[in-house]
Protein backbone atom coordinates (compact mmCIF):
# COMPACT_ATOMS: atom_id res chain seq x y z
CA UNK A 1 0.00 0.00 0.00
CA UNK A 2 1.28 3.50 -0.87
CA UNK A 3 1.15 6.07 1.99
CA UNK A 4 -0.57 9.37 0.55
CA UNK A 5 -1.70 12.58 2.31
CA UNK A 6 -4.44 14.78 0.82
CA UNK A 7 -4.56 18.16 2.17
CA UNK A 8 -8.53 18.80 2.36
CA UNK A 9 -11.50 16.45 2.28
CA UNK A 10 -12.40 15.82 -1.45
CA UNK A 11 -15.65 14.37 -3.35
CA UNK A 12 -15.33 10.57 -2.28
CA UNK A 13 -15.27 9.31 -5.44
CA UNK A 14 -11.30 10.35 -5.92
CA UNK A 15 -11.22 9.35 -2.29
CA UNK A 16 -12.46 5.87 -3.23
CA UNK A 17 -9.54 5.36 -5.92
CA UNK A 18 -6.79 5.96 -3.52
CA UNK A 19 -7.98 3.97 -1.08
CA UNK A 20 -8.36 0.75 -2.84
CA UNK A 21 -4.66 0.62 -3.20
CA UNK A 22 -3.15 3.43 -0.22
CA UNK A 23 -3.19 4.22 2.97
CA UNK A 24 -4.63 7.34 2.66
CA UNK A 25 -4.48 10.12 5.64
CA UNK A 26 -6.69 13.31 4.70
CA UNK A 27 -6.28 16.86 6.46
CA UNK A 28 -9.34 16.46 9.02
CA UNK A 29 -10.57 20.53 8.76
CA UNK A 30 -12.61 22.66 6.92
CA UNK A 31 -9.91 25.01 6.29
CA UNK A 32 -6.31 25.42 4.37
CA UNK A 33 -3.97 23.88 6.14
CA UNK A 34 -0.93 25.63 7.30
CA UNK A 35 2.52 24.62 5.64
CA UNK A 36 3.33 23.50 9.05
CA UNK A 37 0.19 21.23 8.85
CA UNK A 38 0.87 19.91 5.25
CA UNK A 39 4.52 19.19 6.33
CA UNK A 40 3.30 17.26 9.75
CA UNK A 41 1.12 15.26 7.10
CA UNK A 42 3.21 14.45 4.36
CA UNK A 43 6.28 13.87 6.28
CA UNK A 44 6.74 10.07 5.86
CA UNK A 45 4.24 9.85 2.50
CA UNK A 46 5.29 9.36 -0.72
CA UNK A 47 2.46 10.78 -2.38
CA UNK A 48 0.84 14.03 -1.72
CA UNK A 49 -2.97 15.59 -3.15
CA UNK A 50 -2.98 19.05 -2.66
CA UNK A 51 -5.44 22.18 -4.17
CA UNK A 52 -4.47 25.21 -4.83
CA UNK A 53 -4.79 27.12 -1.68
CA UNK A 54 -1.65 24.64 -0.23
CA UNK A 55 2.00 26.18 -0.85
CA UNK A 56 4.04 23.12 -2.34
CA UNK A 57 7.46 24.91 -2.20
CA UNK A 58 11.22 23.70 -1.70
CA UNK A 59 10.86 23.95 2.26
CA UNK A 60 7.82 21.06 2.08
CA UNK A 61 9.69 18.57 0.02
CA UNK A 62 12.75 19.00 1.55
CA UNK A 63 11.00 18.20 4.69
CA UNK A 64 9.04 14.99 3.53
CA UNK A 65 11.95 12.75 1.75
CA UNK A 66 10.01 10.09 0.65
CA UNK A 67 7.90 11.97 -1.45
CA UNK A 68 7.52 10.53 -5.39
CA UNK A 69 4.42 12.14 -6.39
CA UNK A 70 2.24 15.55 -6.31
CA UNK A 71 -0.70 15.89 -7.63
CA UNK A 72 -2.89 18.86 -7.68
CA UNK A 73 -7.03 19.12 -7.76
CA UNK A 74 -6.69 22.27 -10.26
CA UNK A 75 -5.37 23.13 -13.60
CA UNK A 76 -3.34 25.51 -12.28
CA UNK A 77 0.57 24.52 -11.01
CA UNK A 78 1.54 27.89 -9.97
CA UNK A 79 1.57 26.81 -6.31
CA UNK A 80 4.15 24.26 -6.87
CA UNK A 81 7.79 24.07 -7.03
CA UNK A 82 7.83 22.11 -10.32
CA UNK A 83 11.28 23.11 -10.99
CA UNK A 84 12.44 21.98 -7.23
CA UNK A 85 9.65 18.83 -7.62
CA UNK A 86 12.03 17.86 -10.80
CA UNK A 87 15.04 17.94 -9.17
CA UNK A 88 14.67 16.15 -6.90
CA UNK A 89 12.85 13.58 -8.89
CA UNK A 90 8.84 14.44 -8.04
CA UNK A 91 6.25 13.89 -10.58
CA UNK A 92 3.93 16.67 -10.59
CA UNK A 93 0.32 16.15 -11.80
CA UNK A 94 -2.22 18.22 -12.22
CA UNK A 95 -6.55 17.94 -13.60
CA UNK A 96 -6.76 20.45 -16.41
CA UNK A 97 -9.01 19.45 -18.76
CA UNK A 98 -11.98 18.32 -15.95
CA UNK A 99 -12.68 21.90 -15.92
CA UNK A 100 -12.01 23.38 -18.92
CA UNK A 101 -16.05 23.55 -20.28
CA UNK A 102 -17.27 24.33 -16.43
CA UNK A 103 -15.02 27.36 -16.24
CA UNK A 104 -15.32 29.03 -19.52
CA UNK A 105 -19.07 28.85 -18.68
CA UNK A 106 -17.98 30.79 -15.50
CA UNK A 107 -16.23 33.00 -17.19
CA UNK A 108 -18.85 33.95 -20.00
CA UNK A 109 -21.47 33.98 -16.86
CA UNK A 110 -19.14 37.27 -15.58
CA UNK A 111 -19.35 38.63 -18.71
CA UNK A 112 -22.81 38.33 -19.24
CA UNK A 113 -23.19 39.63 -15.69
CA UNK A 114 -20.83 42.64 -16.25
CA UNK A 115 -22.23 43.63 -19.60
CA UNK A 116 -25.83 43.49 -18.14
CA UNK A 117 -25.52 44.31 -15.12
CA UNK A 118 -27.20 41.45 -13.83
CA UNK A 119 -26.06 41.67 -9.88
CA UNK A 120 -26.82 44.90 -9.84
CA UNK A 121 -30.17 44.34 -10.95
CA UNK A 122 -30.55 41.42 -8.55
CA UNK A 123 -29.56 44.05 -5.73
CA UNK A 124 -32.22 46.57 -7.14
CA UNK A 125 -35.21 43.76 -6.77
CA UNK A 126 -33.96 42.52 -3.40
CA UNK A 127 -34.05 46.32 -1.87
CA UNK A 128 -37.50 46.41 -3.19
CA UNK A 129 -37.08 49.63 -6.15
CA UNK A 130 -38.35 48.58 -8.65
CA UNK A 131 -41.48 50.49 -9.59
CA UNK A 132 -42.02 49.61 -12.92
CA UNK A 133 -40.15 49.22 -16.58
CA UNK A 134 -37.97 52.19 -17.47
CA UNK A 135 -36.52 53.30 -20.80
CA UNK A 136 -33.42 53.72 -18.92
CA UNK A 137 -32.87 51.62 -15.94
CA UNK A 138 -29.72 49.83 -15.78
CA UNK A 139 -28.82 50.20 -19.29
CA UNK A 140 -26.08 47.98 -20.31
CA UNK A 141 -23.73 46.59 -22.98
CA UNK A 142 -24.94 44.80 -25.93
CA UNK A 143 -22.66 41.29 -26.08
CA UNK A 144 -23.79 40.61 -29.49
CA UNK A 145 -22.02 42.51 -31.77
CA UNK A 146 -19.10 43.49 -29.43
CA UNK A 147 -15.00 42.16 -29.51
CA UNK A 148 -14.08 39.51 -26.90
CA UNK A 149 -10.35 39.69 -26.66
CA UNK A 150 -9.25 36.44 -24.78
CA UNK A 151 -5.58 36.52 -23.37
CA UNK A 152 -4.09 33.14 -23.46
CA UNK A 153 -5.45 30.71 -25.70
CA UNK A 154 -5.27 27.44 -24.21
CA UNK A 155 -7.95 24.92 -23.27
CA UNK A 156 -10.21 27.76 -21.42
CA UNK A 157 -9.81 30.47 -23.91
CA UNK A 158 -10.59 28.47 -26.90
CA UNK A 159 -13.45 27.19 -24.92
CA UNK A 160 -14.69 31.18 -24.05
CA UNK A 161 -13.85 31.59 -27.70
CA UNK A 162 -16.30 29.09 -28.35
CA UNK A 163 -19.30 30.37 -26.34
CA UNK A 164 -18.39 34.16 -28.08
CA UNK A 165 -18.92 32.96 -31.45
CA UNK A 166 -22.58 31.59 -30.48
CA UNK A 167 -23.36 35.05 -28.99
CA UNK A 168 -22.50 36.67 -32.42
CA UNK A 169 -18.84 38.28 -31.26
CA UNK A 170 -15.92 39.33 -32.79
CA UNK A 171 -12.92 37.32 -31.52
CA UNK A 172 -9.74 38.47 -30.86
CA UNK A 173 -7.17 36.62 -28.97
CA UNK A 174 -3.46 36.85 -27.87
CA UNK A 175 -1.00 33.73 -27.20
CA UNK A 176 2.12 32.89 -27.85
CA UNK A 177 1.04 29.99 -30.26
CA UNK A 178 -1.20 30.33 -32.92
CA UNK A 179 -4.92 28.57 -32.54
CA UNK A 180 -5.98 26.71 -35.60
CA UNK A 181 -9.69 26.71 -33.72
CA UNK A 182 -10.57 29.71 -32.77
CA UNK A 183 -8.81 31.30 -36.27
CA UNK A 184 -11.58 28.96 -38.26
CA UNK A 185 -13.96 30.35 -35.84
CA UNK A 186 -12.91 33.94 -37.82
CA UNK A 187 -10.72 34.97 -34.65
CA UNK A 188 -7.81 37.18 -35.07
CA UNK A 189 -4.55 37.03 -33.58
CA UNK A 190 -2.99 39.96 -31.81
CA UNK A 191 0.17 41.00 -29.56
CA UNK A 192 -1.48 42.30 -25.88
CA UNK A 193 -1.01 45.95 -26.55
CA UNK A 194 -3.27 45.72 -29.88
CA UNK A 195 -5.34 43.55 -28.20
CA UNK A 196 -6.39 45.39 -25.04
CA UNK A 197 -7.24 48.81 -27.19
CA UNK A 198 -9.17 46.83 -30.00
CA UNK A 199 -11.93 44.45 -26.89
CA UNK A 200 -14.48 45.52 -25.52
CA UNK A 201 -14.25 42.35 -22.86
CA UNK A 202 -10.82 41.69 -22.06
CA UNK A 203 -11.05 38.11 -20.61
CA UNK A 204 -8.01 36.50 -19.02
CA UNK A 205 -7.27 32.62 -19.37
CA UNK A 206 -3.20 32.49 -18.79
CA UNK A 207 -1.37 30.44 -16.09
CA UNK A 208 0.08 32.40 -13.46
CA UNK A 209 3.56 32.34 -13.96
CA UNK A 210 6.84 35.07 -13.82
CA UNK A 211 5.74 36.30 -17.24
CA UNK A 212 2.46 36.62 -17.02
CA UNK A 213 2.61 37.97 -13.26
CA UNK A 214 0.86 41.90 -13.55
CA UNK A 215 -0.17 41.05 -17.49
CA UNK A 216 -2.53 43.88 -16.64
CA UNK A 217 -0.89 46.20 -15.29
CA UNK A 218 -1.98 50.30 -14.98
CA UNK A 219 -0.54 50.50 -18.55
CA UNK A 220 -2.20 48.39 -20.33
CA UNK A 221 -5.88 49.08 -18.25
CA UNK A 222 -5.27 52.70 -19.55
CA UNK A 223 -4.85 51.17 -23.07
CA UNK A 224 -8.31 49.80 -23.01
CA UNK A 225 -11.34 51.60 -24.07
CA UNK A 226 -13.33 53.80 -21.47
CA UNK A 227 -16.13 51.48 -22.52
CA UNK A 228 -14.85 47.98 -21.89
CA UNK A 229 -14.35 45.20 -19.16
CA UNK A 230 -11.71 43.10 -17.48
CA UNK A 231 -12.53 39.78 -16.96
CA UNK A 232 -10.21 37.32 -14.86
CA UNK A 233 -11.17 33.50 -14.03
CA UNK A 234 -7.16 32.95 -14.31
CA UNK A 235 -5.42 33.77 -11.36
CA UNK A 236 -4.98 36.88 -9.33
CA UNK A 237 -1.67 37.87 -9.81
CA UNK A 238 -2.09 38.18 -13.39
CA UNK A 239 -3.72 41.38 -12.87
CA UNK A 240 -1.97 44.32 -10.75
CA UNK A 241 -5.42 44.48 -8.32
CA UNK A 242 -3.98 47.72 -7.11
CA UNK A 243 -3.89 49.29 -10.39
CA UNK A 244 -7.47 48.28 -11.11
CA UNK A 245 -9.14 49.95 -8.09
CA UNK A 246 -7.23 53.07 -8.73
CA UNK A 247 -8.15 52.63 -12.87
CA UNK A 248 -11.81 51.84 -12.00
CA UNK A 249 -12.29 54.91 -9.58
CA UNK A 250 -11.01 57.04 -12.50
CA UNK A 251 -13.82 55.41 -14.86
CA UNK A 252 -10.83 54.72 -17.05
CA UNK A 253 -12.97 51.57 -18.02
CA UNK A 254 -16.18 50.44 -17.56
CA UNK A 255 -16.00 47.68 -15.21
CA UNK A 256 -14.55 44.36 -14.19
CA UNK A 257 -15.84 41.16 -13.02
CA UNK A 258 -13.37 38.55 -11.13
CA UNK A 259 -13.66 34.94 -9.79
CA UNK A 260 -9.83 35.51 -8.77
CA UNK A 261 -8.02 37.66 -6.12
CA UNK A 262 -4.32 39.19 -6.10
CA UNK A 263 -4.28 38.69 -2.54
CA UNK A 264 -6.41 36.37 -1.78
CA UNK A 265 -8.92 35.45 -0.23
CA UNK A 266 -7.86 38.91 0.72
CA UNK A 267 -9.93 41.77 -1.52
CA UNK A 268 -8.69 45.34 -1.84
CA UNK A 269 -11.40 46.65 0.31
CA UNK A 270 -12.82 49.42 -2.69
CA UNK A 271 -14.30 46.60 -4.65
CA UNK A 272 -16.61 46.01 -2.39
CA UNK A 273 -18.67 49.20 -2.53
CA UNK A 274 -17.87 49.89 -6.54
CA UNK A 275 -21.44 48.93 -8.46
CA UNK A 276 -19.75 48.19 -11.88
CA UNK A 277 -17.74 45.46 -10.24
CA UNK A 278 -18.89 41.89 -9.73
CA UNK A 279 -17.27 39.70 -7.45
CA UNK A 280 -17.50 36.05 -6.87
CA UNK A 281 -15.35 33.96 -4.67
CA UNK A 282 -13.10 31.79 -6.90
CA UNK A 283 -15.58 29.15 -7.96
CA UNK A 284 -14.66 29.09 -11.63
CA UNK A 285 -14.73 25.00 -11.55
CA UNK A 286 -17.48 24.41 -9.03
CA UNK A 287 -19.87 22.46 -10.05
CA UNK A 288 -20.94 19.24 -8.59
CA UNK A 289 -20.22 16.76 -11.51
CA UNK A 290 -16.58 19.07 -12.15
CA UNK A 291 -15.00 18.49 -8.96
CA UNK A 292 -16.21 15.01 -9.13
CA UNK A 293 -14.21 14.83 -12.22
CA UNK A 294 -11.44 16.16 -10.82
CA UNK A 295 -10.86 14.33 -7.77
CA UNK A 296 -11.50 11.30 -10.08
CA UNK A 297 -8.74 12.75 -12.11
CA UNK A 298 -6.45 13.86 -9.31
CA UNK A 299 -6.15 10.67 -7.92
CA UNK A 300 -5.87 8.57 -10.61
CA UNK A 301 -2.91 10.48 -11.57
CA UNK A 302 -1.48 10.52 -8.27
CA UNK A 303 -2.35 6.46 -8.33
CA UNK A 304 -0.09 6.33 -12.13
CA UNK A 305 2.74 7.93 -10.86
CA UNK A 306 3.03 6.06 -7.93
CA UNK A 307 2.57 2.64 -9.67
CA UNK A 308 5.71 3.93 -12.17
CA UNK A 309 3.04 4.62 -14.88
CA UNK A 310 3.07 7.58 -16.96
CA UNK A 311 0.32 9.85 -15.90
CA UNK A 312 -1.25 11.59 -18.49
CA UNK A 313 -1.42 15.02 -16.90
CA UNK A 314 2.33 15.00 -15.88
CA UNK A 315 3.71 18.19 -15.86
CA UNK A 316 7.53 17.55 -15.48
CA UNK A 317 7.78 14.67 -17.52
CA UNK A 318 11.44 15.32 -17.87
CA UNK A 319 11.49 13.62 -14.32
CA UNK A 320 10.36 10.74 -16.41
CA UNK A 321 12.58 10.89 -19.34
CA UNK A 322 15.67 11.34 -16.53
CA UNK A 323 14.83 8.08 -15.12
CA UNK A 324 14.78 6.09 -18.28
P1 LIG B 1 -3.76 26.03 -20.80
O1 LIG B 1 -4.53 25.10 -21.66
O2 LIG B 1 -2.35 25.70 -20.46
O3 LIG B 1 -3.82 27.45 -21.52
C1 LIG B 1 -3.07 28.55 -21.11
C2 LIG B 1 -2.67 29.30 -22.38
O4 LIG B 1 -2.01 30.52 -21.99
C3 LIG B 1 -1.72 28.52 -23.26
O5 LIG B 1 -2.38 28.23 -24.47
C4 LIG B 1 -0.55 29.44 -23.48
O6 LIG B 1 -0.35 29.47 -24.86
C5 LIG B 1 -1.04 30.79 -23.01
N1 LIG B 1 0.02 31.62 -22.46
C6 LIG B 1 0.97 31.26 -21.57
N2 LIG B 1 1.75 32.31 -21.30
C7 LIG B 1 1.27 33.34 -22.04
C8 LIG B 1 1.66 34.70 -22.19
N3 LIG B 1 2.72 35.17 -21.53
N4 LIG B 1 0.94 35.50 -23.01
C9 LIG B 1 -0.12 35.01 -23.69
N5 LIG B 1 -0.53 33.72 -23.59
C10 LIG B 1 0.18 32.92 -22.77
O7 LIG B 1 -4.49 26.29 -19.42
P2 LIG B 1 -6.08 26.28 -19.15
O8 LIG B 1 -6.52 24.93 -18.77
O9 LIG B 1 -6.76 27.00 -20.25
O10 LIG B 1 -6.11 27.16 -17.81
C11 LIG B 1 -5.60 28.49 -17.78
C12 LIG B 1 -5.48 28.97 -16.36
O11 LIG B 1 -6.78 29.21 -15.84
C13 LIG B 1 -4.89 27.93 -15.38
O12 LIG B 1 -3.48 27.95 -15.40
C14 LIG B 1 -5.45 28.38 -14.04
O13 LIG B 1 -4.54 29.24 -13.40
C15 LIG B 1 -6.71 29.15 -14.42
N6 LIG B 1 -7.94 28.47 -13.95
C16 LIG B 1 -8.74 29.12 -13.07
C17 LIG B 1 -9.91 28.50 -12.62
C18 LIG B 1 -10.83 29.19 -11.66
O14 LIG B 1 -11.40 28.51 -10.81
N7 LIG B 1 -11.03 30.48 -11.76
C19 LIG B 1 -10.25 27.22 -13.08
C20 LIG B 1 -9.40 26.61 -14.00
C21 LIG B 1 -8.24 27.23 -14.41
P3 LIG B 1 1.07 29.75 -25.52
O15 LIG B 1 2.01 28.79 -24.83
O16 LIG B 1 0.86 29.54 -26.95
O17 LIG B 1 1.34 31.19 -25.22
Amino acid sequence: MYEVFVTRKIPEEGLKILEKECKVAVFPMERIPTKAEIIEGARDKEGLLCLLTDTIDAEVMDACPKLRAISTYSAGVNHIDVAHATKKGIIVTNAPSALTETTADLAFGLLLAIARRIPEGDRLMRRREFTGWSPTLLLGTDVHGSTIGIIGAGRIGTAVARRAKGFGMEILYSSRKPNREIEEMGGIKLEVDELVREADFVTLHVPLTPETYHLIDERRIRMMKKTAYLINTARGQCVDEKALVKCLKEGVIAGAALDVYEFEPAVTEELYEMENVVLLPHIGSATTRTRTNMAVMAATQLLKALKGETPEQIVNPEVLEKKS
